[in-house]
């Protein structure tokens, strides 16, 4: 029934459902002089097989970026590749896909989930890091945790994906204000600019993205990741200032939880509107 009522927002946020779908999409992309960021859906894998099998799509996805001649990046979330049930398989896992992604010079890119799992994500972040130059974590600035993880990160030439965060979060570990997460965001971004680290600014937020522009970052150090089906007006632009600029592009049956949480920002954000109204 959810799955019924959800299916009209498939297009708009997922490129079909398999990988000849999300490559098609992918190549669309290059005319607007986009990357894409493609990511296998899926998460919180329960059985052996399921994690197998989510590892040999990845290493379809990257063969066949490669005989197509598809730049682009992947992203990964943990715990589709077993976090929650066999973490040695899950690092074997998703060592086995970085290890291939570096050979075709594509960059890994691991999701952040909810707090439970924010530590171990960066533990295997840091432990696939020594190796592997080809892969970027990600960090949530509605955690209150994160400026402490972040100059952790800077200490080893880091590649950070900053978000705001999508997940509910108790106010104990998170802010829950628009203004104190944009605030953290900014403050986040700064510090990865001024250590020279290479960051990632992926959000649709114009205050973020002007405040990204005005600092002045280095077209080598700076990319911006923006959501399939989300403000194309802002990619188009920064692609006319000359900037990298990947989308984030979903494939697989497993679309739910995505469009999920799709829906639960476009709440938040009415909900921050109206609050800030109230309190002007
Ligand atoms: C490339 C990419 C990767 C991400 N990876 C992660 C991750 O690994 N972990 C994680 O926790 N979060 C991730 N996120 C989600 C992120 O945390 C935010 O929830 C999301 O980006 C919305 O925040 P915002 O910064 O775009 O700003 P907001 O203030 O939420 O949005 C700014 C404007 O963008 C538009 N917009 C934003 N979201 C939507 C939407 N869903 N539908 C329609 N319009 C919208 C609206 O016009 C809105 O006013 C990712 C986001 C991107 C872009």
């Amino acid at each position: 029934m959810l799955k019924f009522l959800l299916r009209p927002l498939v297009p708009r946020f997922i490129a079909g459902e398999t990988v000849e779908g999300a490559l098609a999409y992918a190549k669309g992309l290059r005319s607007r002089k986009i990357l894409p960021i493609f990511d296998v859906l899926g998460e919180h894998a329960q059985k052996k097989a399921e994690i197998v099998r989510v590892m040999g799509q990845y290493l379809e996805l990257l063969e066949k970026m490669n005989q197509s001649n598809v730049k682009g990046a992947i992203a990964v979330k943990l715990t589709a590749l077993g976090l929650d049930i066999d973490p040695l398989l899950c690092y074997r896992a998703v060592l086995r896909v970085v290890q291939r992604a570096d050979d075709l010079e594509v960059v890994v890119w691991l999701d952040m989930e909810d707090s439970p799992y924010t530590q171990r994500t960066i533990s295997t972040y840091n432990k696939l890091h020594q190796q592997h130059s080809n892969v970027g974590v990600c960090i949530q600035a509605d955690l209150k945790r994160s400026k402490k993880d972040v100059l952790a990160l800077l200490l080893d030439s880091p590649r950070i994906r900053l978000v705001k965060g999508v997940y509910a979060e108790s106010t104990t570990i998170a802010f829950a204000s628009h203004r104190e997460i944009t605030q953290h965001y900014k403050e986040l971004l700064k510090l990865c600019l001024q250590r020279n680290a290479n960051v990632a600014v992926a959000s649709h937020d114009p205050e973020i993205l002007a405040y990204a522009l005005q600092l002045n970052p280095e077209k080598t150090k700076i990319e911006f990741q923006l959501l399939k089906g989300v403000r194309d007006d802002e990619k188009k632009m920064l692609v006319e200032k000359g900037y990298r600029v990947y989308e984030y592009v979903p494939f697989g049956k497993e679309w739910e939880k995505y469009i999920m949480r799709r829906i639960g920002e476009g709440w938040r954000n009415m909900w921050w509107r109206i609050s800030e109204i109230r309190v002007r």
